[in-house]
This record gives structure tokens, sequence and C-alpha cells, in this order.
């Protein structure tokens, strides 16, 4: 953790309340669909519309639990591809190696298009970190926030 730290400076948690609002409805997933172009079914518009209750990137198994019975595994899958291809949600792998989803865009997302995430060791809450000024890469180097998942502890766990 030591090592993290002193490497991050200065950041600043945004840990978006609770989502408000936003995307509740099916309506605007299916909108968000139409927006990229993408057939409106009814298995792309739920995962879009779980998703957006959230304001942190869901376990994929969390998700494939709220999704309930309705949809396999590999339905799933075969959505969450489609959804990437079109860049509506991101699929990156946590510090747990555990895999995660969340919703890149659209008006559900208060965040930044790329922002870094932060796992707790602890309680193993993915946070969305924005506004992360990194000292000492040398020259030339920078992060690719996408894919970049700092561990830690949270300030919950402390
Ligand atoms: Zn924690
Ligand atoms: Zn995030």
């Amino acid at each position: 953790m030591e090592n993290v730290w002193g490497v991050v400076s200065n950041i600043f948690f945004n840990l978006h309340n609770k989502i408000t609002g936003v995307l509740k409805g099916m309506s605007l997933a299916i909108n968000l669909l139409k927006e990229k172009g993408l057939k409106v079914t009814e298995q792309r518009a739920s995962v879009l519309q779980k998703l957006s209750q959230h304001s942190h990137p869901q376990l994929l198994n969390e998700l494939q639990e709220a999704l309930g019975q309705g949809m396999n595994r590999i339905t799933l899958y075969r959505v969450l591809n489609d959804l990437e291809s079109v860049s509506l949600i991101k699929i990156f792998f946590g510090a747990d190696g555990q895999k995660y989803i969340e919703l890149k865009q659209g008006q559900s997302s208060n965040h930044k298009l790329s922002h870094l995430h932060f796992q707790c060791s602890e309680c193993q809450h993915l946070y969305c970190v924005e506004n992360v000024e990194v000292f000492g890469l040398p020259e030339g180097f920078s992060i690719k926030s996408d894919k970049t998942v700092l561990a830690g502890m949270c300030n919950n766990c402390q």
C-alpha cells in the first residue's frame, strides 16, 4: 500500500453519491442503444439498466445475479461483447483478478470517460477515481488509465 501511495499523490476520490435518478427506466437504456445504432433487445436493455443502478463497477457475477434466471452466461457474454464493441460499457479486471463491468457513457455516467480504478484489498470495493495526479513516472511514461487498477485500502477500512 505504501508504494502505491508513494507514487500517487493528490488523489481526490469522487465517490459519486448513489446514482441519482439517471437512466432509471428501461426507456433510457433503449435510447442509449438507439444512439449507438445497436438493435434494441430486451437483454441488452436490461444489462444497461442494471449497470446504471450503480455508481461503481459491477462484478460480473453480481451482474448475472441481478439479471436473474432470465439470462444465461453465454447470452450475457454475448450481450456484454456487443455493448463493449460500441463503447457503452467497459470490461476490465480488478486488482483481485475478477472481471468487472461498468457503464462507460450515457446519461447515468457522471464519469469522465477515462478514469482510474482503486480496489480496496479489505472490503474489495472498487472505486472510480478521478483527478489523479501521478508523480514519479520517468519522462515520457504515461498511465493508460482505462486499464489501470490501483490496489490498497480505502478510507472506510483504515
Ligand atoms: Zn475498504
Ligand atoms: Zn469507473
